[in-house]
């Protein structure tokens, strides 16, 4: 049998049968949108007749030089038969046309990135026998413009605007402000004005043979697969190419017969809050993209409530049941034809972050979908989407009294997005990407072409336009901060600039939208990260906490840090960099002075005026992370970095040496004399510091072996500071790390002196404390003998920062400024191994070390405190080598706990991950 490229829209379960039985192999053979319709058909929802064309025959299309594959068109021909069997109307007859549409729609929902043609089989004598047949001339005239315009703009490529002048002109000279108040004749007028339109840009007729109209439409949804637009959009939302689109033939149903007609769309519940209460948008006595394209001023929703009742209802009715049915969120395309309700389409919704959150959790509780489920429906991106910038109140309200706000609108995407105004898509984004520009794209309404520009853009702001409009649903979908509709804003894109009453805003001036309130304001407002106490969130990440496997611990060099990483759920220190302490201003000289001296007794008064520093930042950390471990990893950088910088040294040394020979008092001379002195000292001890390799130099344990003052007197101010905080009562639990060791003997010596200080401390303070002693893992060497090192740590943390480096011989530095950029264009790395797991060979090592360290020591606590702990794909990793914890940042915690709790969701089904 050849082929079955054509499916009714009630042969769902012949297509079922073809791929096997899962619904995203349908959706994959049919299209979302023509998969959708079919199963709205199965479950008795009212939906026009139809019939979808496979995304096979589309491939087969493309694949053969732009033919039809064998069979497709009869095919077609048989399925246009069965719909006017349906109906009792027939495809191209005089007295009683089937009018049809053709719609594209791919397995993933690609809003408005291939063009619909509405009213298909319409000419001088359908048109005139529709007049006949519904006494209606308006409405018919009204249909056959538009499929004049839709076919000569989606098929032939005629500039759009070309028709929306003509329209504009015709209201013009009618007088009226709004398309419904046009007259039949205008409209008929119209009919003729377009069609000469075609014929000038064409060199051709438009086409009167119904069949031929939907040939050519058929075949322009093929091709729409390959236009740019299309790649655009499929590369941002990483969309393979290889896919194809469907195209679904529907009977048409008119929302534009009179004024008991009209088209609208909505959504389930709120896609800005996520409050469950339908959303959405509709228009009296319009058609398809009227709603969607801000041209006329839609109603809301709820008005419907008040005018139509009885449709109200219903609509109310079957939204819950496709909302039952697909146990998502659900936008709806939906059409009333003379009091009748149709649905056009049903796909799950765009949302913003918060509402993605509200609506997960509810519909858990609501018993819709199950924690599991909820938890896995939000994306890590979701998460850290709430520890985005908003504007400062202060900001904001100083802006209102200064006059600053210049408008208010729709705010359909929240956020607060700063940038200057660019008038064009292709502005926004070589302002962007090019001159590195913060831009807002402002358009009186938006449209496919304009994605780019948007997806460049900061924000998005608009004119026209409502909730669900284009510019609405793409912000949405990319977190972009978006107001829309703000009808005070007069846009000339010509003159580049827009007024809002007397206000001028020029191309290039900047601006500040807030999407979460729909405010623009004028110049640059500042913004804040806030503070992540939404209710829906904590709720959800602590049924995250239920799931996952692996501890979150975060990084922290002070309380302040600790204490903001423990609000947002993290369970431990797990890297607690001490040099930080030490850059200080108070601090600064006596570590300076710690380096400059070779004498034994300056370098123990050094060090000892340092310690009550230290003693004081432990005191505090042990105190924010009261009953949690805190790993305090003993000062790691080389010596030169704590001092001035050899360039800068020269550079005044010369300086001082001129001033010397202008000196015109003995005073003077004596002065510049000791300073020329001082900074010959330091320049010569920093001379001697100066190593040619410094990342692979004198550093962690080296200099720990080095200088054993320095590991003595830190391990000196953690455990002053860990009994003194527990006397107060505190749980402390220390953990002790020593960086870069390489050899196994590093980490005796260094045990060796840590286990002495820490005695005397506790024999001085006359308390003891349970503490850990553990190392670094950040060396291939340490990795490959993890075993020998094991026997003596009660700990390892992999430092993968140092681990990438050193496993692939490339200092982070030097590459991301320079090679790494290439190695990732040209495809040579496919990511970047700083910011994910090089699995292959850094994973490898981590792996390998975890089973060799456990292999002796069963119950080795093993984490991870370099930069990937606060990537998602390098936490799935780590959950599957069996690390006990992650530590990362404080503001990648929430984000950590997401991932980590997917990471065991997936456990099993992932099995490549254990690899
Ligand atoms: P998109 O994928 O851009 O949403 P659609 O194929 O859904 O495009 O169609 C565009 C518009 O035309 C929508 O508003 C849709 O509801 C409307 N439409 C499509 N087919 C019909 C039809 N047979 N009768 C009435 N309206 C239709
Ligand atoms: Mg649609
Ligand atoms: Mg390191």
């Amino acid at each position: 049998m050849s082929n079955q490229w054509v499916y009714s829209f009630n042969e769902l379960d012949r297509a079922d049968k073809y791929v096997g039985g899962e619904w995203d192999d349908v959706k994959g053979l049919l299209g979302g949108k023509g998969a959708n319709l079919a199963e709205m058909m199965r479950i008795g929802i009212p939906v026009p007749p139809g019939f979808t064309i496979t995304t096979e025959a589309c491939n087969a299309y493309l694949a053969c030089g732009e033919t039809f594959p064998e069979e497709m068109w009869q095919q077609v021909l048989l399925a246009i038969q069965e719909l006017e069997k349906q109906s009792g109307k027939k495809f191209g007859d005089q007295k009683n046309p089937l009018l049809a549409s053709c719609r594209s729609g791919a397995k993933f929902s690609m809003p408005g990135m291939m063009d619909t043609i509405l009213n298909i089989g319409l000419n001088e004598e359908t048109a005139a026998g529709l007049i006949a047949l519904t006494g209606n001339e308006r409405f018919v005239y009204d249909a056959y413009r538009r499929l004049v315009q839709m076919f000569g703009s989606v098929v032939m490529g005629i500039p759009d605007e070309v028709f929306e002048e003509k329209m504009s002109a015709c209201r013009a000279g009618a007088n009226v402000t709004s398309d419904p108040q046009l007259e039949a004749s205008d409209l008929k007028q119209l009919t003729q004005e377009f069609k000469q339109i075609y014929r000038r840009y064409t060199a051709d007729h438009f086409p009167a043979d119904p069949y031929e109209q939907l040939k050519k439409a058929v075949e322009a949804v093929f091709k729409s697969w390959n236009g740019k637009r299309a790649v655009d959009y499929r590369n941002a939302a990483a969309i393979p190419h290889d896919l194809g689109t469907a195209v679904n033939i529907v009977t048409m149903v008119f929302g534009n017969f009179a004024e008991d007609s009209f088209t609208g769309v909505a959504l389930t519940r709120n896609s800005t809050t996520g409050e469950k209460q339908l959303e959405g948008d509709y228009l009296k006595n319009a058609q398809g993209e009227d709603v969607v394209a801000g041209i006329r001023q839609t109603n809301d929703i709820s008005q419907l409530n008040q005018e139509m009742p009885d449709i109200f209802a219903q609509f109310e009715q079957i939204a819950n049941k496709l909302e039952t049915h697909y146990q998502d969120m659900q936008d709806i395309e939906f059409t009333v034809e003379r009091g009748k309700l149709w649905i056009l389409q049903t796909r799950s919704g765009k949302r913003t972050a918060q509402a993605a959150v509200r609506i997960a959790v509810e519909m858990a509780k609501e018993e819709l979908i199950s924690r599991r489920e909820a938890v896995l429906r939000i994306t890590p991106e979701q998460v850290d989407f709430f520890l985005h910038p908003q504007f400062e109140r202060e900001a904001k309200a100083a802006a209102k009294t200064k006059g600053g706000l210049l408008a208010t609108g729709l705010n359909v995407s929240p956020g607060a997005a700063v940038g200057i105004v660019a008038f064009d898509a292709d502005l926004a984004e070589t302002w962007s990407k090019i001159e590195n520009k913060k831009v807002i794209m402002v358009r009186p309404e938006t449209k496919p072409d304009d994605v780019h520009g948007m997806l460049a853009a900061e924000g998005i702001l608009t004119s026209r336009g409502g909730r669900t409009s284009h510019a609405a649903l793409v912000a949405r979908q990319f977190g972009k901060p978006a107001v829309v509709g703000v009808s005070a804003l007069k846009i000339d894109v010509n003159k580049r600039h827009m007024t809002i009453d007397d206000d001028i805003i020029k191309e290039g001036d900047w601006i500040s939208i807030d999407g979460t309130f729909g405010e623009v304001y004028r110049g640059r407002l500042a913004t804040i990260v806030p503070d992540i106490m939404d209710a829906w969130l904590i709720k959800l990440l602590s049924w995250a906490d239920t799931f996952r496997r692996l501890g979150v611990w975060c990084n922290a060099d002070n309380p302040t840090d600790a204490e903001r990483a423990r609000t947002y759920g993290a369970e431990g220190i797990g890297l607690c960099r001490t040099e930080h302490m030490f850059f200080e201003p108070r601090r600064l000289p006596y570590l300076h002075k710690m380096i400059m001296t070779d004498l034994p007794i300056e370098r123990r008064e050094a060090l000892d005026a340092l310690l009550p520093f230290q003693r004081e930042d432990f005191i505090g950390l042990f105190r924010a992370m009261n009953g949690l471990p805190v790993i305090t990893r003993l000062i790691d950088p080389p010596l030169h970095e704590f001092l001035p910088n050899h360039m800068e040294l020269t550079h005044d040394l010369t300086d001082l040496k001129i001033r010397l020979k202008h000196a015109d008092t003995l005073e003077k001379v004596n002065t510049l004399l000791q300073q020329i002195n001082e900074k010959t000292q330091v320049l010569k001890r920093v001379e001697s510091l100066q190593e040619s390799n410094p990342m692979l130099g004198l550093r962690g344990v080296r200099l720990g072996i080095q200088i054993p003052e320095l590991t003595t007197m830190q391990v000196r101010a953690i455990f002053e500071a860990a009994c003194t905080v527990a006397k107060e009562g505190v749980e402390v639990h220390p953990e002790i790390m020593i960086p870069l060791t390489s050899h196994v003997n590093e980490l005796k010596v260094q045990r060796d002196i840590l286990e002495v200080e820490a005695q005397k401390v506790m024999h001085e303070q006359g308390i003891t404390i349970d503490y850990k002693f553990g190392t670094m893992i950040e060396i291939p060497r340490a990795a490959l003998t993890a075993h020998q090192l094991a026997e003596h740590a009660d700990f390892f943390s992999f430092g993968t920062n140092d681990l990438t480096q050193t496993t692939f011989g490339m200092s982070r530095d030097d590459a991301e400024t320079g090679f790494l950029i290439r190695y990732l264009r040209s495809h040579i790395l496919p990511e970047n191994p700083f910011t994910a797991i090089d699995r292959e060979g850094v994973g490898q090592l981590m792996a390998m070390a975890v089973e060799k360290a456990r292999s002796v020591k069963p119950e080795l606590e093993c984490g991870i405190c370099g930069e990937h702990a606060g990537d998602a794909g390098s936490i799935a990793f780590c959950h599957a080598i069996g690390l006990t914890y992650v530590s990362c940042s404080p503001y990648r915690v929430p984000v950590a706990r997401l991932a980590a709790a997917h990471a065991a969701l997936r456990d099993g089904k992932n099995s490549e991950l254990k690899a």
